[in-house]
């Protein structure tokens, strides 16, 4: 049987939801093509002639780019079965279902791909699931070591500029999925409902080797959080640096276990870890509560004293616009990041993002989140909301233009802060408060990945032109 799988956007990155399945569904004697749009041309033959074909759904901007693809491979082959798997794939499942997807697989997605692909194969239809729970399966599984060869090549994808301007191929890979926390506003709580599942240490090292043998030369973790398994971690990256010294690598992990794993943060930057991405989304203790986020400022500023004490990088990204945020709790997100030194490890866009609130959000359970929301609107897959001051939403849409327009001329990212600090003190009135002093600021000293955009960020014009 003839199988296409598409990916359309991974954040920069190889995409493992393509490759992963690639491995299991050719063990079993399938034909398999895979296309990722962020880079390559969907061939139209190749989607015409195939019996199944497969979307990877691993985030908002992926799956709102899928859309018109999925309308499109659905009206030139109709008689095609449509699988749709990955984290956004449960949670949109009937309006996927309405596309004309056939089946929908969330969770640990590769066993079920495959065998609804031998229920195809032998001219039986899967069964239809129909709620939620039904098409999120959390099996433990034997993972495999992914096939890359038939992926573009990695040095097409994001690569990491160092401090001394040179750059490095980057490759991906994942050493576990799921997490074991339920932060409020976190689209993966939905699926994986506080678990989360191992990537064998031998699969995880042996898909490392195949990149480095590809050219990578730094590796980013993208386990939603590194230190769900500590234990699991450490190993890996011992080994890595033991196999490939000269190798880098960077990864996510939580403020709260930052803090609370500190002894080994001294084993992440003696391996090759260059910086951790961490989600902190406010500095404000409140809604850091309204979140369940498990940490509090305080743990923020002891995460980053922690990480500065070792010398590893620690690159922030916020939830920075959200129902409880106000004007002047805004601008003290800038303070604080100016306050700690963090103006240049900040990337600009963190700065303007904006709540999305998915379906499935735990953040529905809140009555004034819901109060606010109009209902969910299919063609943005979220639920739209409107700040009680308009004033707040306006600096936001200020703010999303200043980054956008920055980013695209590519300015430092300390002249960036700048220009969105004086359009927070425009949006309170107060355009002459305060001067801000940059000079002490690092710039452009940190290692940084190309890819700037975001999981849960609208797609660009240009993303939505890529295929038809
Ligand atoms: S720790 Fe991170 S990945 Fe885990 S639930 Fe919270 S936001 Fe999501």
């Amino acid at each position: 049987m003839r199988i296409v799988l598409i990916s359309t956007y991974e954040l920069g990155h190889q995409p493992f939801g393509l490759a992963s399945p690639v491995t299991w569904l050719l063990a079993e004697g399938f034909e398999v093509r895979t296309f990722d749009l962020a880079i390559e041309k969907l061939e139209h033959d190749a989607v015409r002639n195939a019996e199944f074909v497969g979307f990877y759904l691993p985030m908002h901007t992926a799956t709102r780019i899928a859309v018109p693809v999925i309308s499109a491979v659905r009206q030139r082959n109709p008689s095609a079965h449509i699988c749709a798997y990955g984290l956004y794939a449960p949670m949109n499942a009937k309006y996927l279902q309405r596309l004309g997807v056939d089946s929908v697989v969330g969770g640990e997605f590769e066993g079920e791909i495959v065998r609804i692909a031998k229920q195809v194969a032998g001219n039986g239809s899967p069964d239809a699931n129909e709620t939620r729970e039904e098409v999120i399966f959390l099996r433990k599984q034997s993972f495999k070591i992914p096939t890359r060869r038939d992926l573009p090549e990695l040095s097409k994808y994001a690569f990491l500029t160092m401090p001394d301007g040179s750059r490095r191929i980057v490759g991906y890979t994942e050493a576990s999925r799921g997490c074991k926390h339920l932060c409020r506003h976190c689209p993966i709580v939905p699926v994986y409902n506080g678990r989360f599942m191992i990537v064998q240490r031998d699969v995880v090292i042996g898909d490392i080797e195949q990149q480095v043998r590809a050219g990578a030369a730094h590796i980013t973790f993208g386990d939603p959080d590194f230190f769900n398994g500590v234990g699991h971690a450490t190993r890996i990256v011992s080994t890595l640096h033991h196999n490939w010294p000269e190798l880098t690598y960077d990864v996510t992990i939580k403020i709260e276990h930052l803090v609370k794993h500190a002894e080994h943060l001294k084993t992440l930057k003696d391996t090759g870890c260059l910086f951790v991405t961490s989600a902190v989304e406010s500095v404000d203790d409140d809604i850091l509560e309204k979140l369940d986020k498990g940490h509090t400022r305080k743990d923020f500023f002891r995460a980053v004293e922690l990480c500065r004490n070792v010398e590893l990088g620690l690159n922030p990204t916020f939830v920075a616009f959200i129902p409880w945020i106000t004007l002047a709790g805004y601008r003290d997100l800038l303070q604080t990041i100016l306050e700690l030194n963090l103006v240049d490890a900040v990337a600009p866009v963190q700065l303007a993002i904006r709540l999305l609130i998915p379906e499935g959000s735990r953040l529905l359970e809140l009555p004034d989140v819901a109060a606010l929301t109009a209902g969910f609107d299919e063609r943005r897959l979220c639920y739209p909301w409107r700040h009680a001051d308009a004033r707040v939403d306006e600096l936001q849409a200020a703010v999303e233009a200043i980054v956008e327009e920055a980013c695209s001329s590519d300015l430092p990212r300390a002249e960036i802060f700048e220009r969105i600090w004086r359009e927070t003190n425009r949006a309170m009135g107060e355009r002459n408060r305060m001067q801000i002093d940059l000079s002490s600021q690092n710039s452009r000293k940190l290692p940084y990945l190309s890819e700037n955009w975001y999981c849960c960020a609208e797609p660009t014009k240009q993303q939505m032109e890529i295929f038809i």
